[in-house]
């Protein structure tokens, strides 16, 4: 049999190689870094991380923790690799970037079956009818190659996303920020700093008034929600903030003992704590600007910037017009689309992608049908299942689609209500699972 070509060695892709890999299917991945590097990517490296280092929420209940723990029962091993390279993050499954990164490339290096290509794809006529491939090359896909697919998705949709700066963390005064998590919830996992109400103005004014980056070409800029600029989301409102990511709420500021006015927090890089990433901090201001902004803020007034903040253009799909709830193209059975490029949003929705493309391409060599796993269960009792029937198929115009994430809007809650939603999935993915392993 002819090897699958994933396209792209991101979180869709590698998960999609590994899953097909390790059941004995050869692979071709291509990965166009480090020859290839758009500036948002720092390394060459599988699975790097371009912005938070946190997957989300494990909490089990929610919308994020009932994804992960699906995936993890599907046998994710980008989801391993990360509880692997964990740090600290209170709810969240945060990571030290480098290392998840490092113990991915030793995932796939240690696969025989996957021949990792490093190089990038200009055209899918690199490849011949009948062959099988995974587009996974993400909201960052050159540019060759993504005009190359333009007769495939015609009129290509796009958005814009910010990257929060990394800071060293000897830069931070510590006498002026504190270790704890929100509510004191959990071990104290997070570095806050607490505002009164004439710094957080005084840093709200310099963050407004702070040059920004000009959009490409002139291109109107649309953003998505929750990767917002942090001074665009201040210039809807002087509270915005403080009800956005420098909410004050179940904290009190160790100088006086009550709720300060706002917020900062600091997320760890590495179990060494010789990095942080600042929560929410996703922004646009050019270089300069950021320093000088952040060193308005006590405690960051001498802030060395490791990584800075930058923005950058997201391509996607409408692929409720383009494809098949298998992943597939209505064009072409056997090209498939995961990860980003599918409209989905997040890391982990992005891997839920690869393992479906790669499980329902599996499925169709051993069964010679083109159908989805998940038709083998009730998958709109599950979050993964809720998210893939979305983007395949929801009834939302081609210009109102944005790219989702897990949340329960896309679960019929009136029948399967929020908070036994994670045993009724459990229940399900179980018996997902269990068939694979019989395959
Ligand atoms: C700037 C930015 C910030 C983001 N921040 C977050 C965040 O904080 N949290 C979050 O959950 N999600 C975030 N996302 C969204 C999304 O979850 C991630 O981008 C995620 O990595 C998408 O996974 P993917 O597999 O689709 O793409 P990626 O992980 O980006 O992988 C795609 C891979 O394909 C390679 N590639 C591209 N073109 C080619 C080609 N022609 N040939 C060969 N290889 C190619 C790329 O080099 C890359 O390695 C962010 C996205 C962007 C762009």
């Amino acid at each position: 049999m002819k090897p699958v070509n994933i396209i792209g060695g991101g979180l869709s892709g590698v998960e999609a190689a590994l899953t097909l890999g390790c059941e004995g299917f050869k692979v071709n991945l291509f990965e166009a870094r480090p020859e290839k590097m758009p500036e948002v990517f720092k390394t060459g490296g599988l699975c790097e991380l371009v912005c938070s280092n946190s997957l989300g929420s494990v909490k089990p209940e929610s919308a994020p923790g009932i994804l992960k723990s699906e995936l993890a029962a599907l046998g994710s091993h980008v989801i391993e690799a990360a509880r692997q390279s964990s740090v600290p993050g209170g709810q969240a499954l945060c990571v030290d970037r480098a290392k998840f990164s490092a113990i991915i490339e030793d995932k796939v290096r240690g696969e025989n079956n996957i021949n990792l290509v490093r190089r990038e794809v200009k055209s899918l006529s690199e490849f011949e009818p009948g062959d099988k491939v995974i587009i996974a090359s993400g909201p960052l896909t050159t540019d060759a190659f993504f005009s190359s697919l333009s007769d495939k998705f015609s009129d290509n949709l796009y958005f814009y996303d910010a990257v929060s700066p990394i800071v060293e963390a000897d830069s931070v005064d510590m006498t002026r920020a504190f270790w704890k998590n929100r509510y004191s919830r959990g071990a104290d996992d997070y570095l806050n700093i607490a505002l009164n109400k004439d710094e957080y103005f005084a840093f709200y004014r310099e963050l407004i008034a702070a040059r920004t980056v000009p959009p490409r070409d002139n291109e109107k800029e649309i953003f998505f929600e929750s990767c917002m600029p942090i001074e665009e989301l201040a210039r809807r409102g002087e509270h915005t903030l403080r009800f956005g990511p420098m909410k004050p709420k179940g904290f009190e500021d160790p100088r006086t003992g009550k709720m300060p006015y706002a917020v900062i927090q600091l997320r760890r890089e590495d179990n060494l704590n010789s990095a942080f990433n600042i929560v929410g901090f996703q922004t646009k201001m050019t270089f300069g600007e950021q320093a000088r902004v952040l060193s308005v803020i006590p405690g960051l007034e001498k802030v060395k910037i490791l990584r800075y903040g930058v923005i950058h253009k997201n391509y996607y799909m409408y692929s409720p017009g383009l494809v098949n709830f298998n992943l597939s193209l209505k064009s072409d059975p056997d090209i498939f689309i995961a990860g980003q490029l599918l409209g989905s949003e997040g890391y982990c929705e992005a891997v839920a992608g690869g393992k479906l493309a790669a499980l329902n391409i599996i499925d169709s060599i051993k069964t010679g049908r083109r159908r989805s796993v998940l038709e083998n269960i009730h998958y709109e009792r599950t979050m993964i299942g809720s998210l893939i029937k979305y983007l395949t198929s929801s009834a939302v115009a081609r210009k109102k689609f944005v790219p989702m994430n897990s949340n329960f809007g896309l679960v019929d809650t009136k029948s399967y209500p929020k908070d036994t939603f994670h045993q009724i999935s459990n229940e399900q993915i179980s018996i997902l699972a269990d068939m694979l392993k019989k395959y």
